[in-house]
């Protein structure tokens, strides 16, 4: 390829100040190192996550920044020592890798690889500690390892799942965080078996996926427990059969959904990251055998509370980091799943804009309006 060890000049989208509207710039981007691939984006999906480093409020603002980590495109370029990557592949670019030697990449039952577990703090490539992103010399920093808001990026290659070429890469780039975070909360960490009944806790993008993991276990009941009215209608769509919104009834709402299910829920799955939600979602699952998931992030100061006496009663608590998914290992067969028609992902993505436009999905998003929108690179 002509571009190959070259610096790119191509289009990002830079944030240069907290909370300051995105601004269109041409970046420069830097070969790809040891263990790095160049990726052209050609979609990207904006995720609560890049809002709320971009807000800066409860963290060390680090500006310039090039946000973004929902994303799908095709391999550029690969650096030394890249073996099962090359150019023109397909890939989803994670916000958290898997180095492949680490023990808990050896581990079967862990996804929390020591050397590319996610670090929001991180800013350049791990390599050599520099950005791969410039404008006129003066280096712009990375995010989550990914900056997908570019129309190049470079990405560590651990942190690059390959999958099926023929996947439309503007549906299933939001396999890359939220949408996979609550799937495999259900599917791998919750297990629902055919016909019990799900909780889900929160039914914003994750919730949803959560809802969506359930409905493809055949779960027989899922309900959907939010503050907001508003999200209701929407998790119809998700196979949410009954609602409860907690700030309609006088007792808790472990004591409500007791009363709908006869004890209690077979599993549930939290998705606000709220500290009273979590304590609800454990204490709402049956006696004997009932399976609590946390996957909602707390506050810094936030404690779990619960009577020891319900751990005793054989109920199960959990928690799970990017629906307990190794990324290489893994997202291909979630792709599969979309693949195959098990998976709907379609209702997910409630909007489209083109990258010009980028802020618009950041309006739409802080309104609480979409559940995904699809950023359209090249455009
Ligand atoms: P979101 O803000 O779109 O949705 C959260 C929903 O929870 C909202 O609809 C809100 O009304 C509802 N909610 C808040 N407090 C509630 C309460 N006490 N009871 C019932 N409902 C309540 O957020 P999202 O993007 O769907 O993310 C959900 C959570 O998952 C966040 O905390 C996020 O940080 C976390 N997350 C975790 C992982 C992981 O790997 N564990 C990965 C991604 C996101
Ligand atoms: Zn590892």
């Amino acid at each position: 390829m002509s571009t190959t060890g070259q610096v790119i000049r191509c289009k990002a989208a830079v944030a240069w100040e907290a909370g300051k509207p995105l601004v269109m710039e041409e970046v420069e981007v830097a070969p790809p190192q040891k263990h790095e691939v160049r990726i052209k984006i050609l979609f990207t999906s904006l995720c609560h996550t890049d809002v709320y480093f971009w807000e800066a409020k409860g963290q060390t603002p680090l500006f310039p920044r090039i946000f973004g980590h929902e994303a799908g495109g095709i391999v550029e370029s690969i650096g030394e020592g890249v073996t099962d990557l090359q150019p023109g592949d397909h890939v989803l670019p994670i916000f958290t890798g898997e180095c492949g030697d680490c023990p808990h990449c050896h581990s079967e039952e862990s996804n929390m690889c020591d050397l590319l577990r996610i670090n929001t703090d991180r800013v350049g490539m791990i390599h050599d500690g520099v950005s791969r992103f410039s404008i006129n010399g003066k280096p712009i920093h990375h995010f989550l390892g990914t900056s997908t808001f570019s129309e190049y990026t470079v990405v560590h290659s651990g942190q690059v799942a390959k999958i099926n070429p023929e996947a439309p890469l503007d549906k299933v780039c939001i396999v890359s965080c939220g949408l996979s975070t609550g799937l495999g909360a259900t599917l791998n960490v919750a297990k629902p078996k055919k016909g019990q009944s799900v909780a889900v806790f929160g039914l914003g993008a994750v919730g949803l996926a959560a809802c969506e993991g359930a409905r493809m276990s055949g779960a027989s009941r899922i309900i959907g427990v939010d503050l907001n009215p508003k999200r209701f209608e929407e998790a119809k769509k998700f196979g949410v059969t009954e609602f409860v919104n907690p700030r309609e009834h006088d007792k808790p709402v472990q004591q409500v959904i007791a009363e709908m299910t006869n004890g209690g829920v077979d599993r549930s799955v939290e998705c606000t990251g709220s500290v009273q939600a979590m304590i609800q979602a454990f204490e709402c699952v049956h006696d004997g055998w009932g399976v609590a998931v946390l996957v909602g992030v707390p506050s810094k100061d936030d404690a779990f509370k619960t009577h020891p006496m319900n751990f005793l009663n054989e109920r199960t608590l959990k928690g799970t980091f990017f629906g307990n998914y190794k990324p290489k290992t893994d997202i291909p067969g979630v792709v599969e799943m979309y693949m195959n028609k098990e998976l709907e992902i379609e209702k997910f993505i409630t909007h489209t804009v083109p990258f010009s436009e980028i802020n618009k999905a950041f309006d739409y998003m802080l309104k609480g309006e979409s559940i995904r929108c699809i950023i359209t690179m090249g455009a």
